[in-house]
């Protein structure tokens, strides 16, 4: 069946099935010191390599979590309360303002609220984007310059719902201009661009938005950057974050972030698949409008609204046929409220009720466009015959 929804997760890639279904025949415990407990620790020292790879980092900057909703949370929390401490001790500025760019994943915008409102002297500032997603880098620099007050800055490296890439390397050099620290949400740009843990100060990533296992991630942390741990108790992972590690999600993870590196032609096979599928939607229904598509976006992910229907019955109808898409972000679907993504591009309400998200990945073919082109032009002639009747 056409799986068209590698933004909410990939399907597990076989050698990720393969490192899972090993490590789970390992007994030990990563923190014991006899034979198998280091047969489990070389497990996941090996993973942490693969992952530091992925992003050119260095294997004692990985932190693994229970997925990128931790890993940004304990980054935020992590952060500001650090540097709360640091500045105690150290001299260290405390956090007074977060950013949060307009379009972040409601992991990072929940979280940055929730921080503004518990800790006292926080204020939260949305940094906005332009029509086609891009960050207003600009208003950015003038609100850093001319606020008061250490910042933490936080930006995903590509958008979820819409593919559009962001300037890590120039929002990274405004924030080291400023003074400020920067989190990266790496999410969904992971394995499909290059990416430089060095800009920033904070990363994060997902195993499963990857072909990797569900309810495995990872922060990447730069030496020396502040972060209190949010979970406590035994020492694992330098004591940043507690917890028996998931032995076999963070093997699986290992392995999708080797398989990416691994296979040099990934990319360009899929975004073959992409360029064919709009080709394809776009001679088939003009009047499609693709969001985004002016600006750096991943060759992965096509956005696209279809004037006159919605995008409930669309992701609906397409089930029907086998066909798997998405409606906006994954998070969101299945509530009526428009995509919070679209809304800050300026997209109005109804045109974003008529979209859906595209996103291929590691597996998916001609094929899979070709069936959701192909249901997507039945169900508009469909929608046609009605209005006429
Ligand atoms: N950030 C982005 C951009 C995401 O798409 C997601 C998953 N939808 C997350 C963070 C949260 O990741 P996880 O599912 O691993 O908690």
């Amino acid at each position: 069946m056409p799986y068209c929804d590698h933004n909410a997760t990939a399907p597990l890639r076989p050698s990720c099935r393969d490192a899972i279904t090993h490590a789970l025949t390992v007994t030990g415990n990563p923190s014991s010191v006899h034979a198998h407990g280091r047969a489990a620790r070389a497990i996941v020292e090996n993973a942490r390599e693969q992952v530091a790879r992925l992003v050119a980092a260095k294997p004692d900057q990985v932190i693994f979590t229970s997925g990128a909703t931790e890993a940004n949370a304990l980054a935020l929390w992590g952060a500001v309360e650090g540097a709360i401490d640091q500045g105690e001790t150290e001299k260290v500025a405390r956090i007074t303002r977060l950013f949060v760019g307009a379009i972040e994943h409601s992991s990072v915008l929940k979280s940055a609220q929730a921080v503004a409102e518990r800790v006292a002297g926080v204020r939260l500032e949305t940094v906005p984007v332009t029509v086609e997603g891009v960050l207003d880098v600009e208003a950015l620099r003038i609100a850093l310059r001319e606020g008061k007050g250490r910042a933490l800055v936080a930006v995903m490296a590509a958008n979820n719902e819409t593919g559009v890439v962001q300037s890590i390397a120039d929002i990274s050099a405004l924030c080291r201009e400023a003074g400020a620290l920067l989190l990266v949400d790496a999410v969904t740009a992971a394995g499909k661009i290059d990416l430089d843990a060095g800009l920033c100060d904070y990363l994060t990533l997902s195993a499963h938005k990857l072909g990797g296992p569900q309810g495995v991630g990872a922060l990447v942390v730069r030496d020396g950057a502040p972060l209190v741990p949010q979970l406590t108790g035994g020492g694992q992972q330098k004591g940043l974050r507690a917890g028996t590690e998931n032995l076999s999600g963070i093997a699986g993870f290992g392995a999708a972030a080797k398989a990416v590196l691994a296979d040099a032609g990934e990319r360009a096979r899929i975004a073959s698949v992409r360029a064919h599928f709009e080709r394809a939607l776009r001679a088939a229904l003009p009047r499609i409008v693709i969001f985004g598509a002016g600006a750096p976006r991943l060759d992965n992910t096509s956005n696209v609204a279809l004037p006159g229907l919605t995008s409930e019955n669309i992701v609906i109808a397409l089930d029907l046929d086998g066909v798997m898409v998405s409606s906006g972000s994954s998070c969101s679907s299945g509530k009526i409220a428009p995509s919070h993504v679209l809304s800050a591009m300026g997209v109005a309400d109804e045109l974003a009720g008529a979209s859906i998200r595209v996103s291929f990945g590691w597996d998916s073919t001609n094929e899979d466009a070709n069936a959701v082109v192909a249901s997507l032009v039945k169900l508009a002639s469909r929608a046609r015959a009605r209005a006429a009747a």
